[in-house]
């Protein structure tokens, strides 16, 4: 095997790297540096990581220490193929213990290097947690329901759009998706929001989920730096009946299935599927619900007539059969009063596609 001399130590050596045997070259540059000590800035609430002058939504701590530790880090700049390996070790909440190797080639040789330092972790509040605590809001966003109060389970189906939402901004990195505060009453729900982009696009996913309406209206909050700043009042309206109401309007008797931009139902008196727009039954009365319905017998069935007892009196009513309409003689299927007459349900609710 060829060996050459080292100019520096004057040394034999298999190889050069960078001119000189791998002792000296060690001695004189190294493969990998690192400070000793590295600073990084963490939201004491949300976690959030303050990076290169601005707060970024890294919540995993330990890759917090590890991006700090390779924002600081230098490599050789003949180095090639490198591989390099961090491992923080968490030595208190405040501070981690950062190992670090490093396998590259320079100039054709083959090297390894161990180095190790520490990471502070400096906690402090994000400018999303600071803005939460100190009650900012852009917005007001109203959520409420036409002519009734918004139900338990509309204000859960709604706050899963909203937390949907805002978790959907702030991974795309927007700092304002955030709630300051709330108040859930009898009529219904109102947040503070950070953000009015947010609340117009809750609004718009409300109601193309839900169904419903909304409107925004401008207030002039303050002037800031000669520009007025508006703060926006969402107002989010579900309809005036949900899936399983049945109303009634003129001779109509209908179960809602969905009462969105259409309303789809089903037809109670003649078992058709219904549909039509809100604005064609702005009229319409609440009779009651699926739930409200009471059983009654079945007294006879003819081809398009049956005869059921009224379940209030008991006297035997003849309605017309609706489509569909498979029970029989003896029995007992779910009934509604209404004005248009005693009405039948299908045993199972209209199917909710
Ligand atoms: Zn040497
Ligand atoms: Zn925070």
């Amino acid at each position: 095997m060829n060996y050459t001399i080292c100019p520096k130590c004057g040394k034999d050596t298999k190889r050069l790297i960078d001119s000189l045997c791998q002792e000296c070259f060690f001695e004189s540059s190294d493969l990998v540096k690192v400070p000793q000590v590295l600073h990084a800035q963490v939201c004491s609430n949300c976690g959030a990581h303050f990076n290169r002058g601005r707060w970024t939504n890294d919540y995993d701590i330990d890759e917090i220490v590890i991006r700090t530790v390779e924002d600081e880090l230098l490599i050789h700049e003949k180095a090639e193929d490198i591989e390099l390996y961090i491992e923080p070790r968490q030595m208190t909440p405040h501070l981690y213990r950062v190992r670090v190797e490093v396998d590259a080639t320079i100039i054709g040789e083959r090297l390894h290097q161990q180095v190790e330092t520490e990471v502070r972790i400096g906690r402090m509040a994000c400018d999303m947690c600071s803005r939460i605590s100190g009650g900012y809001f852009e917005s007001i966003l109203q959520i409420r329901a036409t002519n009734r109060r918004l139900n338990d389970e509309e204000k859960k189906e709604c706050m899963a759009i909203v937390n949907s939402i805002l978790k959907r901004m702030r991974k795309k990195g927007d700092r304002m998706a955030f709630i300051s505060n709330s108040i859930d009453d009898r009529e219904g729900i109102d947040l503070y929001m950070g953000s009015a982009n947010a609340s117009r696009d809750i609004c718009k996913e409300v109601v193309s989920e839900l169904g419903g309406t909304f409107s925004e209206s401008p207030n002039l909050f303050t002037r800031k730096d000669g520009k007025d700043v508006y703060r926006i009042t969402f107002a989010l309206r579900l309809p005036e009946f949900m899936p399983g109401d049945i109303i009634e309007f003129g001779e109509n008797v209908i179960e809602v299935r969905k009462f969105g931009k259409n309303v789809t139902g089903t037809n109670l008196i003649s078992g058709s599927k219904y549909l039509s727009k809100p604005d064609e039954i702005q009229d319409a009365k609440l009779v009651g619900r699926r739930e409200d319905a009471v059983r009654t017998v079945v007294v006879a069935t003819e081809d398009d007539e049956l005869m059921v007892l009224d379940p209030e009196n008991y006297e035997t009513v003849t309605i017309k059969k609706p489509l569909l309409f498979s029970a029989e003689a003896g029995d007992e299927v779910p009934a509604i009063k209404t004005s248009n007459g005693i009405v039948v349900l299908t045993e199972d609710s209209p199917d909710t596609d």
